[in-house]
Parts: C-alpha cells; structure tokens; sequence
C-alpha cells in the first residue's frame, strides 16, 4: 500500500491513475480502523480498480474539543489493518496539509439537515464534514465515493454538498456493520469501560424494539418505552427519533411510508449514534 502524507503528492498520484483511465473508490476515515470500515474497503476493491482510504481526524467537525482530543489515534494499527484488506492507497495528512494558511473556509446550504438530529445537537459539525469532503475530493477526484450508513445523516448531507458543488462523484452508502451483540461499530466504542459495553447493547435493542412494535398511528408511546430501555441502563439521550427515508419526523405512521429509527445518547461520557430502517426487510 503506497501511503502518501502530502496533498500535492496525492493530487499528482490521482491524476496518473485518472489518466489510465482506472476507476477509483475513496473511502474517508477519521481512523481508529474496525471492521465497518473495512467492509467499505473491501466493498470499493470488488468494486472498483483502485481503492483510495484517508484517514484524517478533521477539527473542524468537531463542536465539543475534548471530543476531538480524546478521538482514538492508532495509526500503525489501522495501517496494518488497510494492508491486510489491499487497499491501494493510504492518504494520511496532518492538518495543514487540509488546511493550508490561504484555505478560504465556505458555507454550504444544507438546509434543514443543518438543525435536526445531529444538527440541533452538534452545532457546526456537518459544516465541518462537507469542508473537509469537499477538500478530500478536490485532492482525490474518485468516481465513487463511500460512506457508512452507520452515518446516516452524514450521508444525506455529503449527498447535498455533492449536488452543491457539482462535484462529478458517485456516492455509494455500505451497510452498518455490527458485534454480534447488535452493538455498532464504532471508532468510539474503545473508550467504553466492560459495563459500559455491555450497556451500550440498549440502543440497538430500543432500534429493534422500534422496530417490532411498529404499527400504524401515533408513535409517541412507542418511542417513550424505546427512551426508556436507554434510561434504565443509564444513558442520557439527545434524541430518539422516527422519521421518513429523508429525516422528516415522523409521529403518525400511515402504515407505508418507510421509516428509519435513529438514536443519540450518551454513557460514560461516550456519545453513539446508531439507526435502523424500521420498514422493509433489512
Ligand atoms: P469515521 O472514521 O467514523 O469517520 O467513519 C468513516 C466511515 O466509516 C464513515 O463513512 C462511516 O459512516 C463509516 N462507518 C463507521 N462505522 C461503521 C460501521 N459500523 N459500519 C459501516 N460503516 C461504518
């Protein structure tokens, strides 16, 4: 895997590929590798002829500092873990490679995905993802682009930034990957304590619940009892929400549109996030 730390480099090692005419799949990450993203990468290599990983802890996304210092590093780990999956390439910038002295921050309007969910509760973040995506893609002009739906919301604003910028890449959304427990993968799972772990498994059992109990009508009660699997074992929640395949929220259920649950809460200092398609098979 050739690893490049330099933004001139990449943007001179893409255009080579580009001019081959070989197809590439960019996959970003912030680190600390885990199997959800190693599906992506091994989703991009089936797919595509060059598969591109980044891995870049981004400040500007991160509304709550010590967030961000405690964001888990394990570079050599992750290195070794994107060999062992082929990746092709491995972008791995400091920050002033992102953000040089002269990088002119904008503002993207992302509409109402700027103040729901993750918006209403982290400020600023999603401004920071699509800078830092758009960034990434101007270094690295793959034609597909993937990200997790474990994101869901990310994905839906990275496609309106896409559609903003006319940035001409495809983007492909790779399933949540999850321990067998139920529990999302996640970068932040390593900060949880044993206890914690074990009750972090309460939000994807209050996605299931939402899910069985699903049925027509109002919703409220439905997602009070969701709510209260994750108090009684001990998370403070920021939401947990129904809403429509766009992020609509949902509180009288028709009995067709498809549904998504999505949930934040916070234990042990942790912040997770996670949501489930509540309609359909999967
Ligand atoms: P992150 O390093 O957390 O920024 O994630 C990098 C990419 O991996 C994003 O597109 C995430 O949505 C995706 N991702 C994170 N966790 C998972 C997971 N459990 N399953 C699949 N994709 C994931």
């Amino acid at each position: 895997m050739l690893i490049i730390k330099s933004a001139k480099l990449i943007q001179e090692h893409i255009e080579k590929l580009r001019m081959k005419g070989i197809c590439i799949g960019f996959v970003p990450t912030m680190g600390a590798l885990h199997e959800g993203h190693i599906s992506i990468i091994r989703q991009s290599k089936r797919e595509q002829q060059h598969t591109v990983a980044s891995i870049f802890v981004n400040p500007t996304q991160f509304n709550n500092p010590s967030d961000f210092e405690k964001y888990p590093v394990t570079v050599e780990n992750d290195i070794e873990m994107l060999e062992a999956a082929g990746c092709d390439t491995l972008f791995l910038p400091e920050v002033e490679e992102i953000y040089p002295p002269d990088f002119v921050k904008k503002f993207y309007d992302l509409g109402y995905l700027e103040t729901i969910l993750e918006g209403a509760f982290r400020p600023g973040h999603f401004q920071g993802v699509c800078l830092v995506v758009e960034r990434l893609l101007r270094l690295i002009p793959a034609q597909v682009l993937y990200l997790g739906e474990k994101d869901y919301q990310q994905c839906m604003v990275v496609a309106r930034m896409i559609e903003l910028t006319g940035l001409n890449v495809q983007l492909k959304i790779a399933p949540t990957i999850r321990e067998s427990t139920g529990l999302a993968m996640s970068s932040r799972n390593r900060r949880l304590t044993p206890d914690a772990t074990k009750a972090a498994l309460a939000i994807h059992e209050a996605l299931t619940y939402l899910k069985n109990q699903l049925t027509t009508g109002t919703l409220n009660e439905l997602i009070a009892f969701a709510e209260n699997i994750l108090l009684k074992n001990g998370f403070k929640i920021d939401y947990v929400s129904v809403t429509d395949q766009k992020l609509q929220l949902i509180d009288n259920w028709d009995g067709k549109t498809p549904l998504v649950g999505l949930i934040a809460a916070t234990i042990h200092e942790v912040r997770l996030i996670d949501n489930m398609k509540l309609t359909g098979t999967d």
